[in-house]
């Protein structure tokens, strides 16, 4: 299948399919470079879609698509979540479904620490982040990537910025979590940063 591009003199908005707010301040600093101005999801009121698919790229097509659909503009969906390779791959797609309704991500990362721990492989376990970005135009067309992050867990968290699993997690050959970095740094090495670099060679460049 062709490639379509996006051409942000055509297309000066891209719509983030988001409603979290730790991704989109990640996505935002990726496509500034390029020209966009980024609006979300949640900014023009568009409502979140069911998430059951049983990938990360099913689950970001269906939310890119919902808001290009919605919106008539191109959109732009991260599912992404965290897998730990002793717990078969859990959380997973289910990453942001294991802090609840009330998004209680220390109970989350609690959960994940017990479950290793009931197996007697808490410290050190390997586990890899997983960013499926899908770029979504009005009229159906999808382009899909997905990008991975590798490292290991460190109880307990440690750090205070990103957002969600971030304080569990040391990326590899490095000593601080993801909530301990730079957001600039986490932004040139995450899963998130490598799917887009995909994207961006795709789609962007
Ligand atoms: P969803 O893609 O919105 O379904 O949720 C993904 C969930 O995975 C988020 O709510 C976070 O908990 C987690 N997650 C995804 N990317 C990251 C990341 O870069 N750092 C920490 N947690 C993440």
């Amino acid at each position: 299948m062709t490639r379509r591009r996006l051409n942000p003199a055509a297309d000066p908005v891209l719509v983030i399919a988001t409603h979290n707010p730790g991704k989109l301040r990640e996505i935002e600093a990726l496509v500034a470079p390029y020209g966009f101005s980024a609006v979300s999801a949640g900014a023009l009121g568009l409502p979140e879609p069911a998430e059951d698919g049983t990938t990360f790229i099913e689950n970001a097509r269906i939310k890119a698509l919902a808001a290009a659909r919605a919106s008539g503009k191109p959109a732009l969906a991260d599912d992404s979540g965290i897998a730990v390779e002793a717990l078969h791959g859990a959380p997973g797609i289910f990453s942001a479904r294991w802090a609840g309704p009330g998004k209680d991500f220390a109970a989350a990362m609690d959960r994940v620490r017990r479950e290793l721990s009931w197996r007697g492989a808490e410290e050190g376990a390997r586990a890899h982040f997983v960013s499926a970005l899908t770029l979504a135009w009005p009229d159906g067309h999808c382009e899909d990537f997905e990008g991975v992050s590798h490292g290991t867990l460190t109880f307990p968290p440690r750090g205070e910025r990103g957002f969600g699993y971030d304080p569990i997690f040391v990326p590899e050959g490095g000593a601080r979590t993801y909530a301990e970095i730079d957001p600039a740094e986490k932004n040139r090495t995450s899963h998130r940063a490598d799917a887009f670099r995909q994207l961006d060679a795709a789609c962007l460049a």
